[in-house]
């Protein structure tokens, strides 16, 4: 019988997750010869034996492919059959110009769990135990091919033990470049906030979990940076907490021991359950239990706790189910207010030191910070709301090929993109781009992906802001490298992000209800309440709420009673003496407000829907000013009557969506006494008709079934179900986002889809 030979390509996320290792058991399994090797863009393998094997070969490959991996593709092609003693793993193959996708940080496997808590296992109570399969990747990930000497790992030399782990292709740490051991690898010590280390190894758990127990505050090296923690039972600690932050009410994060934990203060979906449990480990924000028996101190205002599971074998030792100890931490960024997560040892002593009353340290060099990220569940199904650790570098798959464009994406909860083949990696979650710090922290992460994923942008797309920092960087870059540019409207981005995420043709004209906070219009207002038809050419501004002014723009969006005001004035409606925001204020603001009103003073005009949130809130009586973004609208959602069904009247004259009557409604409610959790839901029940009634238009105008939802606004999650469910009934497609947030954190995305889109046809 005359061998049968093929080459194998593989593309995907097929390097540092144990893809050779299981090529070479299959292989092995199967009675195959032959030789893998990482290559350009993934895995080649050459291979040799009977045909019935090579087949079963073949099949196999796909279907047991190791958890991490994610196939994209796999080409096959018989070869000419050569002689193969044996299989092997040979060394890789590189060009300058390839780039291989980077695995994302994973959260702690169960193989390795089991290992931890074994008192037989040589990595027992090991902080930093990890495999194939499990461990920090993207955060220590120095440069490509991902090899050891280019994480911050290549100062620990593995000790004999380890490096036989390493080189066997059948152990499960194979070319696990993080192994490490406690003989070998990095270690944890615990530090006063002078600065005296007060103890090491186990020690140092030990001590952080007592301090934790006595209500201290701790500040904690994690995977992708510090978290400032404490016990999220302990009142006073979560008080001080907050006082020392200086964050008085924007909701904690939690990590609790185990999911049964969890289950105690809020309800797990089986969705929401798959989510925690999944290798990324988000926080996931979930429904609370009327009974709760955390502070309240920790979320107030809030109808959703932000839980997520230990994701570090540090974090597990940390939580454990022992009397006296607690089983729910606080576990929030550890960053002064708006600026990156600190992630280096020097400057979290130096900028945490009046917040944490110790420091858990470690010595494994964080090379890139990155935060945790955050989902709801929305439909039954995962929901962004912050895409950064265990999803980031990840690249969003497309169905088209993209030139190489950097997109800066937008002020706030700033992502940026860049694109390749039919990539897009979408950046972690940078920040507020008003922060200095984390302007600074951008300029390096953006030559940080360049370099990493070898693009040289042909082509720079930033939003129309004309004041935004990333707009100044894409000039200054362009004018640098001599590269054409493209200005995108904000909220036609979001449009694109949704479409290009959704799988529509980038051509494709599509409807998108675009509620959101803030984005520069094409008229120079501020728009955010936008019902935008169009596709990657362009778009046209079908529908938007009547704009109203913003009276001294920021200090509006700080003080919704203020622009409750503003909206009653612009809809012709007296302040009247016992509406709370007029109570709110005092007398002498009320004047100056009246006054900048009527003569125009500093009042750009906004059409936003995040603002109209926002005045009934304060109308409502539920917040007048906030500490935090969206703060008011967070509240009024969580307060609302889930059972009512009622709904104001709106008018839609022309292009313009006038809500005048559902401030009426709402004042005819309040005199009327009625309760706010029915005024709230009448309120979200009002937009989720309009919704309805302008797809409706759509429709009938413009004979489109689709309807994109994105923006900020589509966080709130009793919106868009109602919203999702009215469509739906009456036949309309919704498009929603899956991976990506409904906030800024799409915009870069959008910008490079509409930026690719317009390049490519310029080109031809
Ligand atoms: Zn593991
Ligand atoms: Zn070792
Ligand atoms: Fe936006």
């Amino acid at each position: 019988m005359t061998p049968s030979a093929f080459h194998i390509h593989i593309t995907g996320i097929v390097q540092g997750v144990g893809f050779r290792p299981f090529v070479y058991t299959l292989a092995d399994k199967h009675q195959l010869n032959g030789w893998v090797r990482n290559s350009a863009n993934g895995v080649d393998i050459e291979i040799v034996g009977s045909k019935k094997a090579l087949q079963a070969f073949i099949e196999e490959l796909p279907i047991s492919a190791p958890p991490l991996s994610q196939i994209d593709s796999i080409e096959t092609r018989e070869i000419k059959a050569q002689e193969f003693s044996d299989f092997r793993i040979v060394q890789s193959k590189n060009k300058a110009t390839d780039f291989i996708p980077i695995s994302p940080d994973i959260a702690i496997c169960d193989q390795c769990h089991e290992e931890l808590f074994d008192p037989q296992d040589r990595r027992y109570r090991y902080p930093f135990i990890n495999c194939t399969n499990c461990g920090p990747r993207f955060t220590i990930t120095k440069d490509i091919p991902y090899d050891r000497p280019k994480t911050t790992m290549a100062s620990f030399e593995l000790c004999p033990d380890c490096r036989e782990e390493y080189e066997n292709p059948l152990d499960r740490r194979f070319h696990a470049q993080p192994v490490a051991c406690p003989v070998c690898g990095p270690q944890v010590w615990i530090e006063d906030n002078i600065g005296n280390s007060v103890g090491r190894e186990d020690e140092a758990i030990q001590m952080a979990r007592h301090l934790l127990a006595e209500g201290k505050i701790l500040a904690i090296k994690g995977l992708g940076g510090f978290h400032l923690a404490c016990d999220a039972a302990n009142r006073e600690a979560v008080a001080q907490l907050r006082d020392r932050k200086h964050r008085p009410a924007k909701p904690f994060a939690l990590m609790a021991v185990d999911l049964e934990t969890i289950r105690k203060f809020v309800t797990v979906s089986e969705t929401a359950e798959s989510l925690l449990k999944s290798p990324q480990t988000p926080i996931v924000l979930l429904p609370k239990k009327a009974e709760v028996h955390l502070t309240q101190q920790v979320a107030p205002g809030q109808s959703t706790l932000g839980f997520m599971l230990p994701y570090t074998p540090l974090h597990q030792l940390l939580l454990q189910h022992e009397q006296g100890y607690p089983e729910v931490l606080v576990m929030t960024s550890g960053n002064l207010s708006e600026e990156p997560i600190l992630h280096e040892n020097q400057a979290a002593l130096e900028k945490l030191s009046h917040i944490a009353d110790a420091f858990l340290l470690h010595n494994r060099p964080i090379h890139r910070r990155i935060d945790d990220s955050v989902f709801n569940v929305v439909d039954g199904k995962p929901y962004p709301s912050r895409r950064a650790r265990g999803y980031a570098p990840n690249p969003i798959r497309v169905s088209q090929p993209l030139p190489q464009i950097l997109a800066v994406g937008p002020q706030m909860k700033n992502t940026f993109c860049l694109t390749r083949e039919k990539y897009a990696f979408l950046s972690h979650y940078i920040g507020e781009m008003e922060n200095w710090e984390t302007y600074q922290d951008f300029q390096k992460a953006v030559r940080d992906y360049e370099r990493l994923f070898r693009i040289k942008p042909s082509a720079i797309a930033y939003d129309l802001h004309p004041d935004y920092t990333t707009t100044k960087y894409a000039m200054n870059r362009a004018e640098a490298e001599g590269l054409p540019t493209y200005a995108i409207q904000h909220h036609h981005a979001h449009l694109a992000a949704v479409m290009a995420e959704n799988k529509v043709p980038p051509d494709q004209a599509t409807a998108g209800l675009i509620f959101d906070g803030t984005g520069y219009g094409t008229d120079r207002t501020i728009w955010g309440g936008e019902v935008l038809i169009g596709s990657a050419e362009g778009f046209t501004r079908a529908y938007h709420l009547k704009p109203v002014p913003l009276p001294g723009g920021d200090a509006s969006i700080l003080k919704p009673a203020r622009m409750a005001l503003s909206t009653l004035w612009a809809s012709g409606i007296p302040w009247k003496e016992h509406l709370a925001p007029v109570q709110a204020l005092s007398n002498s603001e009320l004047r100056v407000l009246n006054e900048q009103l009527e003569k125009k003073i500093n009042t750009p005009m906004t059409s936003s829907m995040g603002r109209l949130f926002d005045s009934a809130a304060a109308l409502i009586g539920i917040r007048e000013s906030i500490t935090y973004e969206a703060q008011a609208a967070i509240e009024l959602e969580a307060l609302a009557d889930r059972n009512e069904m009622g709904y104001y009247p709106w008018e839609i004259d022309e292009q313009l969506i006038d809500v005048k009557a559902v401030l009426l409604g709402i004042l005819a409610d309040l005199s009327k006494n009625v309760a706010s959790p029915v005024i709230s839901a009448r309120f979200h029940n009002t937009i989720a008709q309009i919704s309805l009634q302008i797809a409706q238009k759509i429709r009938r105008d413009h004979d489109l079934d689709q309807i994109a939802l994105s923006g900020g606004v589509w966080q709130n999650k009793m919106l868009l179900e109602k919203t999702l469910d009215l469509l739906r009934s009456e036949g309309f497609k919704p498009l929603i986002h899956k991976q990506l947030p409904p906030n800024d954190g799409c915009v870069a995305f959008g910008q490079a889809m509409i930026a690719a889109y317009k390049y490519t046809v310029n080109k031809e």
